[in-house]
């Protein structure tokens, strides 16, 4: 089916065929599947995603085409995100040949948000897309783009997508030698691109058309020095929690010698043991770095998950949608604040009526709610064990110092004996890495929360929702019973259970929801575990040193921030594309936290 895009009175690809359309202009324009042959990684950058079949055919032929250790990341710009039903129905010819990618996608369809998303097609592949108008988001975007895809709506129709700014930034990104295929021969944009510096010549359009445009940038390249490739490394992750084993999930396929440490005796033996968390975004009512951090990772985590939970194993994950209880005026102003500020699509943010929300949840609610229909629950336990099925666990290790030794890591046991040396070390292991003279510094601390489980009432049995007010409510999903969260005790470092505790996740559920009806809980019918957070309440993730990475301070949204931190920290090491804009990485850094001089 011809793909219209009404706005613009244009088709998405080649009428006459969208397959070979993309085969000659974009991927011979590129001298592709040769020009990747050489590199460890390949980054792509695309203005206009549209269906994605540029990305998927291209997917395809690099996962027909690469080296055991190559990764290929492909950026796409997009301001107005199709459906999958679109998608799939415009796309529905070449099924076949590129279903495969198509289908990973679409499994987990991003989110309707704006900013990056990340979507891994495979462990090797991926999609970084970045939603919002080109002449804003390129701007925030940093890497070292080899093939630039320029298909945006022809320019005649479209003229502002060619614009001098972005010209100006597919420069920025481009490196001498990066080379670019577009379907068009337009005038302005040849010497757009000119301008900048690439070295434009016209090609044989595809079908009817009678030219299109390739190009090189700058002076021919020199051969490129080859790294280290990343499967020759030795790595360490400290943690087997949530932290350590997103961060495992995404490095075992690259790096083989990698090794979890871990104090406990099993995954998740520390804050990540819960049997049920939710998964809702962190925003604020005004655009700031942290909230597009939790937009992004909420959007990801949210997708993963349930593509996760479809295809590979069992981590308790239901996608039941968040109530969030309008309970006060700054609570009201907030939440306007999130859907009028942040541009979310309303299928992902929308305010309900109590008789609404209501119907949501199969429980009578008395006030407006903030609704997420994405929001979720998974078993972060369940999680981190099978994301290290796989993996090469030390239990009962305690790492109690590091050192940098000739350029390794050493990983020092209470003896001070060595442990082991790796040329990549990952602290995932939170308060557990003050000790570590590398990160003492850190102005981390510890939060006690204590979570109930609660017996099902009559009238509660139906509840479908997750329920969010100053505590939360999961549907009865965890063993049959109900998980409510939390106490927030900051500098409290005990795990023991606690009455008062139970007392209070039990008295903010019927205070805000009395048609809850009377739910139970036991002494021992909970779980305590202890947070870290850090002084600034962001997230540190990232290098901290040459070969030392940390992953740490989730505090509370340890399940969606742990996951875009592996991404984060993976790409770094295995020098793919950076997933987050700048403002972002600064606002999460471990370096904003300066060590004592
Ligand atoms: N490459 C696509 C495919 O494989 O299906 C086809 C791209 S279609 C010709 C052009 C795309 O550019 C549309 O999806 C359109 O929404 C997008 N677009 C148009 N103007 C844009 C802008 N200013 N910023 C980002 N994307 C834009």
């Amino acid at each position: 089916m011809t793909l219209i895009c009404p706005d613009y009175d244009d088709v998405y690809f080649s009428k006459e065929s969208g397959f070979d359309e993309t085969q000659h202009v974009f991927i011979r324009g590129n001298k592709l599947p040769e020009s990747w042959a050489d590199r460890p990684h390949t980054t792509i950058a695309e203005a206009g995603f549209g269906t994605g079949l540029n990305a998927y055919v291209t997917a395809t032929l690099f996962e027909e085409t690469r080296a055991p250790h190559q990764t290929l990341d492909f950026i796409s710009f997009e301001k107005k995100l199709l459906s999958p039903e679109n998608i799939k129905q415009a796309l529905e010819p070449w099924e076949p040949r590129i279903g495969l990618m198509m289908h990973k996608f679409i499994a987990q369809a991003p989110l309707d948000i704006p900013g990056f998303q990340v979507i891994n097609l495979t462990p090797h592949i991926r999609i970084i897309l970045v939603l919002g108008d080109i002449n804003d988001t390129i701007q925030h975007v940093s890497a070292d783009v080899n093939f630039w895809y320029l298909d945006g709506f022809t320019p005649a129709k479209n003229p502002e997508m060619w614009s001098d700014t972005v010209f100006e930034n597919i420069a920025r990104l481009s490196h001498p030698g990066t080379s670019f295929a577009t379907f068009t021969a337009a005038g302005f944009v040849k010497r757009g691109l000119e301008t900048v510096g690439f070295n434009v010549q016209k090609d044989k359009g595809f079908g009817h058309k009678r030219d299109m445009m390739t190009g090189v940038y700058g002076p021919p390249s020199e051969t490129r020095h080859e790294d280290t490739p990343p499967t020759a490394r030795k790595a360490a992750i400290i943690g087997a929690g949530l932290a350590g084993a997103t961060l495992y999930n995404r490095l075992h396929e690259h790096i083989p010698n990698l090794t979890v440490y871990e104090a406990g005796t099993t995954p998740a033996s520390g804050a990540s043991g819960n049997l049920l968390g939710m998964i809702n975004p962190r925003l604020s009512a005004k655009p700031s770095p942290e909230s597009t951090f939790y937009a992004q990772a909420y959007a990801q985590a949210t997708q993963s998950l349930n593509m996760y939970q479809n295809t590979q194993g069992d981590i308790g994950y239901a996608q039941c949608g968040s109530l969030i209880l309008q309970t006060d005026p700054d609570k009201k102003r907030r939440f306007s604040g999130y859907i009028s500020e942040l541009g979310w699509n309303k299928d992902h943010i929308h305010m309900t009526s109590a008789a609404d929300a209501s119907a949501l949840a199969g429980i009578t609610i008395e006030q407006e709610c903030l609704y997420y229909p994405q929001g979720a629950v998974v078993s972060p336990r369940k999680v981190c064990t099978s994301y290290l099925d796989s993996a090469q666990v030390q239990f009962n290790t305690s790492i109690h110092a590091i050192q940098k030794h000739n350029g390794k890591w050493q990983l020092l046991s209470e003896a001070e004996d060595i442990i082991d040396e790796v040329d990549i070390l990952v602290l995932a292991n939170g308060l557990g890495c003050l000790p570590y003279a590398a990160t003492e510094h850190l102005p981390l601390y510890p939060v006690r929360g204590q979570t109930s489980f609660a017996e099902p009432s009559e009238k509660s049995r139906t509840l479908k929702t997750n329920l969010c007010y100053s505590g939360t409510c999961t549907p009865p999903l965890a063993e049959g019973k109900h998980v409510l969260g939390a106490s927030f005790i900051r500098y409290d470092d005990d795990t023991d259970l606690r009455d008062a505790d139970h007392a209070g996740n039990m008295d903010m559920l019927s205070e805000n929801f009395p048609a809850i009806g009377d739910i139970k809980t036991h002494e021992n019918n909970g779980w305590a575990g202890i947070r870290t957070c850090s002084r600034d309440h962001a997230p540190v993730i990232g290098k901290i040193d040459d070969g030392l990475y940390i992953s740490a301070a989730h505090g509370s949204h340890g399940i969606i921030s742990s996951h875009l931190a592996a991404d984060i920290i993976s790409s770094e090491i295995l020098g793919r594309a950076c997933p987050c804009p700048p403002d972002v990485m600064q606002r999460i850094s471990p370096a904003r936290f300066k060590p004592k001089s």
